[in-house]
């Protein structure tokens, strides 16, 4: 009997553990990882995890609210270490998903529940476009294909 309380305990601390650490490598990114990334991490600091087990705790951590789950339509989610609400902006060319600095905008839950008398409880908006670094990237591009043209005139 002792035994098996032994053991049952021993789980239950490795089974916080491991949760633990997922947190933390979800907390210590702003890049909003997929499962796989967080596994490949999480194994790094318990090498003997299962894709199962943090796939388990992703889902418990986000159920206790701990975490958010982004899925914005693609085929894997993202997860996010800061659940409180807040905008994504994706980059449609390097699939970058970066944090939107402005806040939440409760005035457009106010303007469709005014609208249609509905009761509006939450809503999403998803931001799409270049990031700071592809759009840098795509206006080198365009001047280096500026000057090959150039080039060729003279
Ligand atoms: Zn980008
Ligand atoms: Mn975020």
């Amino acid at each position: 009997m002792r035994k098996k309380e032994e053991a049952s305990s021993h789980l239950r601390r490795r089974s916080t553990r491991q949760r633990r650490v997922v947190l933390e490598v979800l907390r210590s990114t702003k890049s909003h990882p997929t499962a796989d990334w967080i596994y490949e991490e999480v194994r790094k600091r318990v090498p003997n995890v299962s894709l199962g087990t943090v796939y388990r705790n992703l889902n418990l951590l986000r159920d206790m609210g701990e975490i958010m789950e982004l899925n914005f339509g693609s085929t894997y989610s993202r997860f996010d270490g800061n659940p409180e609400p807040h905008y994504h902006f994706s980059c449609m060319n390097c699939g970058r998903v970066l944090d939107v600095n402005i806040p939440v905008c409760t005035e457009l839950e106010e303007k469709v529940r005014r609208e249609h008398g509905w009761e509006v409880r939450s809503h999403r908006v998803e931001f799409y476009g270049l990031c700071s670094e592809c759009k840098a990237e795509q206006r080198k591009e365009s001047q280096e294909e500026y000057v090959k043209t150039a080039g060729n005139k003279f």
